[in-house]
């Protein structure tokens, strides 16, 4: 037990070592071969292990914080200052404990994602000043501070009724919790970060005919095509298939619109309506929710074993938060391999459906090619650092895929 916390950070240092400092030539050279120049393949490199060292960098400050709350006297303390603050009330007790926390880890947290905006803009990605940037950042921690709120007091609220049986109601609870948040946050959330305008009234409206009869040949109920002014952000290129039910969409990028031509556009397009026929958040949700009962149960297991351990009353109590923060950390980074090729196969099952739909592997191919270039993306990733963090296959293996279906339709 005494000796955990140093396991613990030991597996961690040598993750971190494994993904930033040991190559992989092979990815390099399969790079070189599918096309791409010296130039990119290094600055997709560099820039990546740069983006990870910020990554590292928040992933240890977040475990520090954790494993001292838990094994030190720091937990202990806070609990104590907060129950005197909120007289001894349960839920107050939590809340102030949890934003404690909250709030401690944002101002940690807060020079590296100084430096991250920094990098941003030293790659030439931004232009943005640092207050636009601030205040965009402040109401992104408002915001997820109140999500996470939600979580929170759902959990602990079950962890009171149900001390025997809050994990398989929690489970249940995430799935009718993640169908609302996927419900909501496209229309009450993102329009406070960014503008959506139907396709037919930016001066894109003339691309509108065309992506329409591919969202018709698919026979996806979408009657608009949604652009995002993502440049008041950066100049990174993407589109995404969001939402649940009735706010189902498909967002470009402004950025995309921009720097890709109208074939390329169909070949993302059609990769997103292949995320929608294939109802891939529906199937998320529901893959979490089974993955989250499996993960609380193993909770529930610990937070038994921590109350003789720790002296907590029962399961709620709110001494017990950075345990339940620590497992769920834990928890999360021992799914991550498994959610990552879960999301892996997702999106070849998404490519597969743009190159049917769209049935133009050469601009797949183009496409695949600028978004790298543009995006600063690393085309050589090594395999482990696929394993762990990749949601998408990495940029050669999705143009091997044109390359490949293009051969089966030839024959
Ligand atoms: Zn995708």
């Amino acid at each position: 037990m005494r000796q955990l916390p140093a396991i613990i950070v030991a597996v961690f240092v040598g993750l971190a070592a494994l993904t930033l400092l040991v190559p992989w030539p092979p990815a390099v050279e399969t790079a070189r071969v599918s096309g791409f120049s010296d130039e990119v393949i290094a600055n997709g490199m560099q820039h990546s292990f740069e983006r990870r060292l910020f990554w590292w960098g928040t992933t240890f400050i977040e475990l520090g914080l954790l494993l001292a709350l838990v094994f030190t006297r720091l937990g202990p303390a806070a609990t104590a200052w907060c129950r005197r603050l909120a007289r001894g009330w349960w839920l107050p007790t939590l809340l102030l404990l949890a934003a404690l926390y909250y709030v401690v880890l944002a101002i940690l947290d807060f020079p590296l994602d100084v430096g991250r905006w920094a990098h941003l803009r030293a790659w030439g990605m931004t232009e943005r000043p640092f207050g636009p940037w601030f205040s965009e950042y402040l109401l992104a921690l408002a915001v997820r501070a109140v999500l996470e709120g939600v979580v929170l007091v759902g959990l602990y609220l079950l962890l009171r009724w149900l001390p025997r049986w809050w994990w398989l109601a929690a489970a249940a609870g995430s799935v009718v919790l993640a169908a609302l948040f996927a419900l909501v946050l496209p229309v009450v959330v993102a329009p406070l970060f960014n503008t959506f305008t139907p396709i037919s009234e930016t001066k894109w409206a003339k691309w509108e005919r065309p992506l329409h009869d591919l969202v018709q040949k698919a026979n996806v109920p979408l009657d608009e095509i949604l652009v995002m002014n993502a440049s008041a952000q950066s100049k990174h290129s993407n589109a995404y298939y969001t939402g649940f039910a009735g706010t189902r969409r498909i967002v470009l990028y402004d950025n995309l619109l921009e720097k890709h031509t109208l074939p390329e556009v169909e070949s993302v397009l059609a990769h997103e309506l292949g995320h929608w026929l294939h109802d891939h958040i529906v199937i998320g949700i529901a893959l979490g929710g089974l993955g989250l009962l499996a993960g609380l149960y193993v909770l529930s297991r610990i937070l038994k074993w921590a109350e003789g351990r720790f002296g907590l009353y029962g399961p709620s109590d709110p001494a017990g938060l950075a345990i339940v923060l620590l497992a769920g950390f834990l928890g999360s980074w021992l799914a991550m391999p498994l959610s990552c090729a879960v999301s892996r196969h997702f999106e070849r099952q998404a490519d597969m459906m743009a190159l049917e739909l769209a049935g133009q592997p050469d601009e797949f191919m183009d496409a695949e090619r600028k978004l790298a270039k543009d995006n600063i993306g690393n085309v050589a990733p090594t395999p482990w650092n696929v394993w762990l963090f990749a949601t998408h296959p990495p940029t050669v293996e999705r143009m091997q895929m044109a390359v490949d279906w293009k051969k089966a339709i030839s024959r």
